[in-house]
């Protein structure tokens, strides 16, 4: 496999940027190696700039849920794109994105458009905090809710990567206003809210971890912070980032039958455009300026190319049958996946929701936090190589869910598994 092209780009780049890149996971730092770098990408595949083909499961980390250069989203954007980028001034897509959003996921009464998750999260906790009085917010460990201050406490993704679950920079004051749970242990939350419910703002979660690989609420799981925080007053917020359009169409929310009282998204929402959003209860979003006191502010929010490019996305996955049919997918890679795992002796589970999985080198199923970073990293490691020697990248870290696009067909299943059946006997050699 020839890289020279990329070899020579990340040489360049590692003196010029952090890790020579604008994102840590990106270094391939876990897996050890080099990243390469794309030229271009269509429906499941990335093109790399020495012309390598990679059948691709990370998917920009999850916007790209119809597929890389979906025709439809590209004329959108092409279209919006020649009568201006950015204006200043209130454009009609941005009211017909906060339509859609309440259509397709009714707790989001009002909505705010921001540029990223990242800026999405640290404004819900600044509503929560403002809107109740109370400073404290709790997160689980393992979730990841972008790089604000208050979330790099016990985080996952990048955070979890290397090692640094409480980033240097944070001061001690804010981190201290951070309390951390376990996910998906009941007893624990009834505790904290017994000993601190009336100082927490709110309770932040991914609904379906999607950052310390992919963890499922336990049954009633989510119901239960729900119940907690409507007794204690403070505000549910669902991290829909990842999970957002992607588990469903009205995502985790609609999947569990949860109404949390505000959202965030990212990621679907922008189509592959720099986008983030949060939303939720009328009353609390009406405390966020200029109707109330809360500030929160952007130049480029809500900027016609990224409304455009989200809103086509977000019209192609309101097609009949398009989650049932990315479920179907999931379930026939991961079955395949576990089959040719088993074939090779090399424990594996996987842990599936809709359009959303995860890979665990492990005997056992993964519910916590704890089994997840326990599983056999040395093998993921081993294994990422195998895969993508043979053209299909993953996420390079065990910690990290899969993504699925309808765009992967069954020539892209059928190449997967032929090659994961080669990977698993390598990794089986040692
Ligand atoms: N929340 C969740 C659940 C995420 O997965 C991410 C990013 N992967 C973020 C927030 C932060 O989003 P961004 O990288 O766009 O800032």
């Amino acid at each position: 496999m020839k890289t020279d092209t990329s070899h020579d780009l990340f040489t360049r780049a590692r003196d010029l940027m952090p890790g020579g890149v604008n994102s840590p996971v990106r270094a391939f730092r876990s897996v050890g190696g080099e990243p390469f770098f794309a030229q271009r990408a269509e429906g499941a595949c990335l093109i790399d700039v020495d012309g390598n083909r990679y059948v691709d499961y990370v998917l920009s980390w999850g916007p790209m849920i119809a597929g890389h250069a979906h025709p439809a989203v590209l004329d959108a954007v092409a279209r919006t794109m020649r009568d201006g980028l950015s204006f200043g001034v209130p454009n009609p897509l941005e009211v017909t994105m906060a339509e859609t959003l309440r259509k397709l996921v009714p707790s989001m009464q009002m909505s705010r458009m921001v540029n990223s998750g990242t800026e999405a999260t640290l404004s819900a906790i600044r509503l929560a905090r403002g809107a109740t009085g109370r400073s404290r917010i709790v997160k689980f460990e393992g979730c990841y809710h972008g790089h604000g201050d208050s979330f790099l406490v016990k985080a996952g993704s990048g955070a979890l990567t290397f090692g640094l679950p409480n980033s240097p920079g944070v001061p001690k004051a804010l981190a201290d206003l951070t309390l951390t749970l376990p996910y998906n242990d009941f007893e624990a939350a009834t505790k904290l809210f017994a000993e601190a419910g009336e100082d927490i703002a709110g309770v932040i979660v991914e609904p379906i971890v999607g950052n310390a690989n992919c963890i499922l609420p336990r049954d009633g799981y989510l119901q239960h912070l729900r119940e907690l925080c409507t007794r204690y007053g403070a505000l549910l917020i669902f991290d829909e980032v990842m999970t957002g359009f992607r588990v469903a169409l009205g995502g985790a929310q609609a999947r569990y039958g949860i109404t949390p009282d505000l959202s965030t998204f990212g990621k679907i929402i922008g189509g592959g455009m720099p986008v983030g959003a949060y939303g939720g209860r009328a009353d609390l979003m009406r405390q966020v300026a200029p109707d109330g006191p809360i500030y929160q502010a952007g130049t480029l929010s809500g900027n016609p190319v990224a409304m455009a490019a989200g809103l086509a996305t977000l019209e192609l996955i309101q097609a009949p049958g398009f989650h049932e049919a990315l479920e179907r997918r999931t379930h026939e890679l991961c079955d395949g996946l576990e089959a040719a795992a088993r074939d090779a002796g090399v424990p594996l589970t996987t842990n599936r929701s809709c359009a959303m999985f995860g890979l665990f080198f492990s005997e056992q199923q993964v519910e916590t936090y704890a089994q997840a970073i326990a599983c056999d990293t040395v093998a993921f490691n081993r294994f990422f190589h195998a895969m993508l020697r043979r053209g299909v990248y993953l996420a390079p870290s065990a910690f990290e869910a899969a993504f699925l696009s309808s765009a992967h067909g069954d020539a892209e299943i059928a190449h997967t598994l032929e090659a994961a059946r080669e990977a698993f006997r390598e990794v089986a050699a040692g």
